[in-house]
This record gives C-alpha cells, structure tokens and sequence, in this order.
C-alpha cells in the first residue's frame, strides 16, 4: 500500500474486529510495521484479528470495551497505555446504525448511537491527543460517512452522530493544529461490510448501487488507503478535513442515466 513509515508508532484502531476497522489494522500492522491495538466489544472477534495479524508477523494486541460505556472506554485507554504504550496514531471507526423513521426512532436508540458514534470518538480523541501534545506528533482518523453530510431516510441518529463527528472532527483539529498533530476525518459512501445491511433501509445492493455515480459499492481496502493517507507523514498540513470516499456521491446530486 505504501513504504513502512510508522514502524516505531503505536496505532490504536476501534471496531477493528469487522469491516472498515480490520482492513485499516492490518495495514497498519502489516504493511507499515506498527503496534496495533484492536479495539472491540467482542472478545473472540478482536482475540481472532489480533492473533491472525501475529500469525501474518504483524504486531498486535487484542483490547474489549463496549464503547457506548464511557467507563468502559476509560479503562480500555489505561490498559493500552499500560500495555502497548500511548496511541500516536488513533483511528475512531466503530460506529453503530440503525434505519428507523424520524418519528418512530426510540430514545435508547437514539442514546447508544450517540455514544458509540460520538461519545466515545470524543474521550478517546481527549485522551491521546494529551500525550500527542506531549510527543508534539500525532494523528487521529475518525470514520464519518455521508450520511453526516447529506440527509438519509430513515438515519435521524446515525446521520446526525455522524454529522456531530465530523463537527467534532474540526473542533479537535484546530486546537491540535500548533502541536504536529492532526486530526481528520474520512466520509465513506457505502462500503461492502455487516453494517451496511442495517442502513441501505432494505434495498439490495444492486438497487442502491445503480443510483451511484461509480455504479458500485466502496472496498474496505479503499477506505484504508484513505485512513493511510491521513496518518501518512506527507499529510502534515492536512487537518479539520472530510475526505469522501463514496464513488462520487457527494459530488453528484440527481444522477440521470444516458443523459
Ligand atoms: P462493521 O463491519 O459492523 O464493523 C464495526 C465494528 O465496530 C464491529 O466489530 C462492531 O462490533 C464494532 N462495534 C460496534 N459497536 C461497538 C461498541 N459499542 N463497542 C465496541 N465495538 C463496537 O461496520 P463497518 O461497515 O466496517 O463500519 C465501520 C465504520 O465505518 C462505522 O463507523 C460506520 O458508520 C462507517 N461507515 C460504514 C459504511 C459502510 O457502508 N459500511 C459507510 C459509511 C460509514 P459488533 O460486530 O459486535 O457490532
């Protein structure tokens, strides 16, 4: 994917068990040679990525929290520190989804979204970015979608979660902007992963696809290449930004076919 640059950095990468987070961990550990800490509710999930990148001879640490619990986010960031040393590198890409008219869309539901989507971005960003400071080197990834910038049907709480990440995206971003440490955030259109069965509102993925610019869904290896970008040396004077990663969603409007 590109030259080793992050050989001596530790990377800690949430949700990485599935999808988007396991494809930017295993760059991260096999491709750049850094310390990886995998981040994720289930156990034998974050166990079996972490194990199956040391067996590939990457470098990586299995790590369990439920980021909807703030206490739990508390103590899964003392353990990585204690055991794989503070983040240089942060990719905040659990996210959680839920497709639920305006009117119908449950309080609960409403309140985990928030935490898992935006709560939990927001400690762990609070967290790392003190020992970033300190080291006066740092980069934090967050996995928005365009869903945070263009309204869906249906995505009353994950649209608005993750509008507020990208918000908070920037907020952190020119704060951190004097320290050498940047904090940017990629906008995913949809993404062949578990979780884009909850959002595509039961379309199948060739209705939705057709109404795509690129005609097809993104590639977990695309959003990574994005993420390595981002955290690349070269991206020193890129920060507050939200690079889309959807086939051109954002750019099109209404497509019409054959005009
Ligand atoms: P995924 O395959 O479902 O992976 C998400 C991972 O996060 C799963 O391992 C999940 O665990 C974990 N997770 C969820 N809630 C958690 C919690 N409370 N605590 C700890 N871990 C938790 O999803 P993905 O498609 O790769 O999505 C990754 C990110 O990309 C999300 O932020 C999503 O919003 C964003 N995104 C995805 C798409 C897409 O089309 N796929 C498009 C735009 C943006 P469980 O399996 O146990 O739930």
């Amino acid at each position: 994917m590109s030259q080793p640059q992050h050989a001596s950095r530790t990377v800690l990468v949430t949700g990485a068990a599935s999808g988007i987070g396991r494809r930017v961990a295993e760059h991260f550990a096999l491709d750049e040679g850094a310390s990886v800490c995998i981040v994720d509710r289930a156990a034998d999930g974050a166990q079996q990525v972490a194990q199956a990148l040391r067996e590939r001879g990457g470098r990586a640490r299995a790590f369990v929290a439920d980021l909807a619990d703030p206490a739990a986010v508390q103590a899964m960031l003392a353990a990585v520190d204690a055991e794989a040393g503070t983040p240089d590198i942060v990719v905040n890409n659990a996210g959680i989804a839920a497709t639920v008219p305006a009117l119908d869309f449950p309080l609960a539901q409403w309140q985990a979204t928030l935490a898992v989507n935006v709560t939990a971005p927001f400690l762990i960003t609070q967290h790392t970015l003190r020992a970033m400071k300190a080291k006066g080197w740092g980069r934090v990834v967050n996995i928005a979608s365009i869903s945070g910038v263009r309204a869906g049907t249906g995505r009353v709480g994950y649209g608005t979660s993750k509008a507020a990440l990208i918000a908070l995206t920037k907020q952190f971003a020119i704060e951190a902007a004097e320290w050498g440490v940047t904090v940017n955030a990629v906008a995913p259109g949809p993404v062949e992963t578990p979780l884009v069965k909850t959002l595509d509102g039961g379309a199948s993925t060739e209705t939705y696809a057709r109404m795509l610019p690129m005609r097809r869904f993104g590639s977990t290896d695309e959003v990574a290449h994005a993420v390595a970008f981002l955290a690349s040396e070269g991206a020193s004077f890129t920060t507050g930004h939200v690079l889309a990663v959807d086939g051109g969603f954002l750019a099109a409007g209404l497509v019409t076919r054959g005009a």
